[in-house]
């Protein structure tokens, strides 16, 4: 075993594989920026402060913060996720409203890591910024939905909720803790003892006592005023008139707490259920206000690319060998090396995808590693070729039947035009 190896919960990425992260971030890009979203990038550590607005009652602030104090007495995190940064750079720019963004990079939860749930792990999303219209909410959710269409993914599941806002969601709570509180006995350690700081965390609590008392609490669902009500209709019915299928879950609180109104999930019916959610997210009309902003409701999503990924393969779809363009050319010297060094350059300057052995390797090794690349052709210079200032074209296709002279300087065009008829 080698000596340094990735920590636990992390990977190394190597192509052709890193090719569908690419085009899977590339995919996303066209969804989004093709609906008005422009890209932000933030940084990877913040004030910690920042993440304490997720809920300190949430596993993700409690748990799994990978937070230090830099070598300025900062107190510091990286971020586990990216709508608390995307917040606090609205704050701190004020674009003017609407004002649509999409992000993609790393967050990192100190987790217990296992298939689909990682260390440090990669979310593409939106945010969406200074509209309460329900048809935004739409807008998002029929973007992911579309966005896993693209993939090719075709058993991916929207779950949607309500969470209902400032004025349904306290009487709720209310309600909530009430009925918790009587069969206080009956749910997890963790949770018996934390009740009274969120009662909403029983309803995403995974243990099996947790899960039993919650099947029959009240949901907020059940307890909407008629605002949150009639949002959450409209809702609905822009995903009806898109052709959106999704599932009513009035269990769904998603493990943070800023959420308000819509909160939605997808979940990969392919995946092992544990970990199946592929991307999650909702409203967050006060998250902007509580982190010192004005007034400005918000909705957006992450969707996880590692799981995006698993569901891909578990479907069979958005395969590696679609997507790596691969070499075009490789250029075989065995006339001293300096015309590869050369041609190569040239090729590559007209944008023909090319490649070269290096080290003087033998003229069969050069060939054997043409084919290795996947190029159509070769461009083979030995020392008659060089004397000649001709070269050998051969398409690597054909056996080694099809082979033909160019003169140097014609390469370039002849190749551009051998590739364009290909
Ligand atoms: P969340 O920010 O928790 O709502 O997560 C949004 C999405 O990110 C989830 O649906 C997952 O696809 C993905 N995700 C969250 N946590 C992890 C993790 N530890 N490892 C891999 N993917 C994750």
């Amino acid at each position: 075993m080698p000596a340094y190896q990735t920590p636990p919960g992390t990977f190394d990425v190597l192509a052709p594989q890193s090719g569908r992260w690419q085009a899977l971030v590339a995919t996303f890009a066209r969804a989004v920026t093709g609906a008005g979203y422009g890209l932000v990038l933030t940084p990877t550590f913040e004030e910690v402060a920042i993440f304490h607005r997720l809920g300190d009652s949430t596993d993700v602030v409690r748990k799994e913060m990978y937070d230090f104090e830099d070598k300025g007495g900062r107190h510091l995190a990286l971020r586990p996720e990216v709508t608390a940064s995307v917040v606090r750079a609205y704050i701190q720019h004020r674009p003017t409203t609407p004002w649509k963004a999409w992000y993609a990079g790393s967050n990192f939860r100190y987790e217990k890591a296992q298939a689909g749930r990682y260390r440090e792990f990669h979310q593409v999303g939106v945010e969406a910024f200074g509209s309460g219209d329900a048809d935004l909410d739409v807008e998002v959710m029929a973007l992911g939905w579309e966005f896993f269409a693209a993939l090719g993914l075709a058993e991916v599941e929207l779950r949607l909720n309500s969470l209902g806002d400032a004025t349904c969601r306290p009487p709720y709570r209310a309600m909530l803790l009430a009925y918790l509180s009587e069969r206080r006995d009956q749910l997890c350690d963790e949770h018996r003892e934390r009740l009274e700081e969120n009662p909403l965390r029983v309803l995403d609590c995974k243990r099996p006592s947790c899960r039993a008392v919650s099947a029959g609490t009240p949901r907020q669902l059940d307890h909407l005023c008629e605002p949150c009500e009639a949002h959450f209709a409209r809702a609905r019915d822009g995903l009806d008139h898109l052709g959106i299928p999704y599932t009513i879950d009035t269990a769904l609180v998603r493990g943070l707490d800023y959420y308000t109104r819509t909160t939605f999930e997808y979940v990969g019916l392919a995946l092992e259920s544990a970990q199946n959610a592929v991307g999650g997210g909702g409203r967050y009309d006060m998250l902007v206000e509580q982190m010192g902003g004005p007034p400005t409701p918000g909705v957006g999503f992450a969707l996880g690319v590692e799981r995006t990924l698993l569901a891909c393969a578990a479907e069979g779809v958005f395969a590696v060998e679609d997507l790596s363009p691969a070499i075009e050319v490789f250029v075989v010297d065995f006339a001293g090396g300096a015309w590869a060094r050369d041609l190569t350059a040239e090729l590559r300057a007209a944008g023909i995808r090319c490649d070269r052995a290096f080290d003087a390797r033998s003229a069969k090794a050069q060939f054997k590693a043409a084919d290795r690349s996947g190029a159509r052709f070769a461009v083979v210079i030995g020392p008659d070729e060089a004397e000649a200032g001709t070269v050998a074209v051969k398409d690597l296709g054909s056996g080694g039947t099809d082979q033909r002279t160019l003169r140097r300087a014609d390469l370039v065009a002849e190749m551009g035009k051998l590739l364009g008829a290909g």
